[in-house]
C-alpha cells in the first residue's frame, strides 16, 4: 500500500518558484564577464528564467537534451541552471580550465547541443569549432550592445536578445523526479574527465542536507557568496541551497584575486562563503597588506583541499570567522562530511578544538562512508587504521555517463573514492592519502600519469614517476623523480624544456629530481604511496 503522501516531484525549478513567492525582494547581486555590477531579486530572476525556458523550447530544446555553458559565476550563469533544467533539459556546466583536446572530448561526449559562454571564452571556443559539430548554436551572455564580432563562429546570438523576445508567462512543468537535471565532468580520475549526472531528485535534497545546522547552516538571514565557480561541482551546489533558504546571493564573476573578494565581502555584508585553500591564502595576503577585516563574514566552508591548521587558527583569531572544513567530490553533488563539534567538545581548548575542526568532519544526513584495506574487508573506526574511502548515498552517483562498467563503483551502491582515510569513534573522517593518480594545485586537476608519459619520451629517461608535494600556495605542485637510461648524461634544466611544449604551463613540474630507482608494486606500477612517504619531508 503506498503512503498518502503527495508525489509531487521535488524539482529545481521549485527552489526558484518558491524563491520568488517568498523572499522575492531578496537581492541578487553579480558580476558580470566584463566586471559590471548587476543588482536583481528573486522575483525578476524567476521571470527572467521562464523566459529562458521559453527561449530554449522555440529554439528547439526538448527533455533529456544537455545544454552547455562555459561562463564565470555571475547571474545569466545562474538563471542557466533554472531555465535549463525548469525545462526538462540538461545543464552540462563545462570547466574553461580544461585543455582544448579535453573540452573537445567533453562537448562531444555530452552531445551538447546549445553552448552559452561568456564573452571571455569566444577565442577559445573558435579554436575548436571544426571538432564540436554537434553543437547547434552559441549563445553570447551579454547584451546585444556588446556583442562580439566572430569571422568564425557564424549566428552568435545574443543572450539578452534571446529572451526579451519572450514575456515570461510560462509554468515550469512537472515531471518526474529522478530526471537527469544537470551534468558536470571530473578530470579528478585518470584518463579522459568522466561525466557525473545529477537529478532533480538528487539536488533538491542534497540542498536541504546542506542547509541544515550541522552542515552549511544556512537561512533567509544569510548574504552567501560561493567562490567555488560555477563549472565545480555546481559551485558546490550553493546556488541550489541558497535559493532554497531565500538568502542574497552575491555571485563574483571572474575575479577571484584577495581585493576583489574582501570588497564584495565587505560591500555587500557577506555572512557566508565557500573556497579552496590557495583562494583564502590570496585574500590573506591581501588582508595583511591592506590592513582590512572580515567584519560582516560568520562562517566558511574550506574544502576541495585539505584547510592547514595554521588557516584555521588565522580564519578564527585574527578575523573572528568560524572554518568549516568539507570533503566531498564532483561525484558526490558535492556534500560527503562536514566538520561542524559536537556537545562535548565545548569546554575543549583552542587546540583541542582544532585537532578536530583539522579533520575533513563527519558524514551529514543522507551519506554513509567506510574504509577498507587491499583486500575490501572493512576496518575499524578507530581514528588509526586507513583505508580506501568510501561512500554511498542519495546524491552519490551510481555510475558516470556513456561508461558501461565503471571500476570505482560497488556492490550495493557503494562508491570507492580514491581517497585514503580514518575514521574515529564519533565518525570524523581525516584524508590521509589518494590513490588517484592525480594531483590538485589550486583546485584543478593534474594528471601524474600524463607527465610521466611524456616524461619517458625524452631519450635519457629510463623511468619516470610523478607525485604531488605540499606547496604553500597551490596546496600541491607536481615533482618528478626520473630513472636516467644507463650512463645517460641529463640536467634538470633539459628535462623540463623537453615538456615545454608538450604540456600546458601550469602542469609544468616544479622540480626534476634522479634517483636510482623507482618502487614497484607485484605487478611492476610504480608504487605512488611509497614513493610520496619516501618524499614526504621534500620542499620546494
Ligand atoms: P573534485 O571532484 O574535483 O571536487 O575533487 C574531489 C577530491 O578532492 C576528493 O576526492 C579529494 O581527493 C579532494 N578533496 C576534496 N575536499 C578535500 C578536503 N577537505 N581535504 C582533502 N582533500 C579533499
Amino acid at each position: 500500500m503506498h503512503g498518502l503522501i503527495s508525489d509531487r516531484p521535488l524539482l529545481i525549478s521549485s527552489l526558484l518558484e518558491h524563491a520568488a513567492r517568498y523572499h522575492g525582494n531578496t537581492e541578487i547581486i553579480s558580476v558580470d564577464s566584463q566586471d559590471k555590477t548587476i543588482r536583481s531579486n528573486y522575483e525578476n530572476v524567476n521571470i527572467r528564467s521562464k523566459k529562458l525556458a521559453q527561449a530554449l523550447i522555440k529554439l528547439g530544446a526538448k527533455k533529456g537534451d544537455t545544454i552547455a555553458t562555459m561562463a564565470w559565476s555571475n547571474l545569466r550563469h545562474y538563471e542557466l541552471y533554472f531555465g535549463v533544467s525548469g525545462i526538462g533539459s540538461i545543464c552540462h556546466t563545462i570547466n574553461p580550465r580544461l585543455f582544448p583536446e579535453q573540452l573537445v572530448f567533453i562537448i562531444n561526449d555530452a552531445k551538447d547541443k546549445f553552448l552559452f559562454i561568456d564573452i571571455d571564452f569566444i577565442p577559445l571556443i573558435e579554436k575548436l569549432m571544426d571538432k564540436i559539430t554537434k553543437i547547434e548554436k552559441i549563445i553570447v551572455l551579454c547584451d546585444k550592445i556588446d556583442m562580439p564580432n566572430s569571422s568564425i563562429i557564424k549566428n552568435l546570438i545574443s543572450y539578452e536578445d534571446l529572451i526579451n523576445g519572450e514575456n515570461g508567462d510560462f509554468d515550469w512543468p512537472l515531471f518526474d523526479e529522478k530526471t537527469a537535471s544537470s551534468l558536470c565532468y571530473t578530470s579528478g580520475t585518470t584518463g579522459n574527465p568522466k561525466g557525473v549526472l545529477y537529478a532533480h531528485r538528487s539536488t533538491v535534497i542534497h540542498a536541504f542536507a546542506a542547509a541544515a545546522p550541522d552542515a552549511m547552516n544556512l537561512s533567509a538571514r544569510d548574504v552567501i557568496m560561493p567562490i567555488a565557480p560555477m563549472f565545480h561541482a555546481n559551485a558546490w551546489a550553493i546556488p541550489y541551497v541558497t535559493t532554497m533558504v531565500g538568502a542574497k546571493l552575491v555571485l563574483p564573476g571572474r575575479n577571484l584575486d584577495g581585493e576583489s573578494v574582501q570588497n564584495l565581502i565587505e560591500n555587500e555584508q557577506v555572512t557566508f562563503t565557500a573556497a579552496v585553500p590557495t583562494i583564502w591564502l590570496m585574500l590573506f595576503e591581501y588582508l595583511e597588506q591592506s590592513g582590512k577585516k572580515l567584519d560582516s563574514l560568520k562562517s566558511c566552508v574550506v574544502g576541495g583541499s585539505a584547510c592547514p591548521r595554521f588557516m584555521m587558527e588565522k580564519f578564527y583569531e585574527k578575523y573572528g570567522v568560524e572554518v568549516l572544513h568539507c570533503w566531498g567530490m564532483t561525484e558526490t553533488s558535492p556534500i560527503g562530511t562536514i566538520n561542524r563539534p559536537l556537545a562535548k567538545h565545548y569546554g575543549q581548548s583552542f587546540s583541542e578544538r582544532l585537532d578536530v575542526a583539522v579533520k575533513q568532519g563527519r558524514p551529514v544526513y543522507g551519506v554513509e562512508i567506510k574504509i577498507t584495506d587491499e583486500n575490501d574487508i572493512t576496518l575499524p573506526n578507530n581514528g588509526k587504521d586507513f583505508g580506501n574511502l568510501w561512500i554511498r548515498g542519495p546524491w552519490i552517483c551510481s555510475g558516470y555517463l556513456n561508461i558501461e562498467k565503471s571500476e570505482t563503483h560497488g556492490e550495493d551502491d557503494w562508491f570507492m573514492t580514491g581517497d585514503v582515510a580514518t575514521i574515529d569513534e564519533d565518525g570524523f573522517m581525516q584524508i590521509t592519502d589518494r590513490t588517484k593518480d592525480v594531483i590538485k594545485s589550486g583546485g584543478e586537476w593534474i594528471s601524474s600519469i600524463e607527465i610521466e608519459n611524456f616524461a619517458v619520451g625524452h631519450p635519457s629517461v629510463m623511468e619516470a614517476g610523478v607525485i604531488g608535494v605540499f606547496h604553500p600556495k597551490w596546496d600541491e605542485r607536481p615533482l618528478l623523480i626520473i630513472v636516467k637510461n644507463e650512463n645517460a648524461k641529463v640536467s634538470k634544466e633539459e628535462i623540463l624544456d623537453f615538456l615545454k611544449d608538450k604540456i600546458v604551463s601550469w602542469w609544468m613540474p616544479d622540480d626534476v629530481v634522479f634517483v636510482e630507482s623507482l618502487p614497484h608494486t607485484a605487478t611492476g606500477k610504480i608504487q605512488k604511496l611509497a614513493l610520496r612517504e619516501q618524499f614526504k619531508d621534500y620542499k620546494f
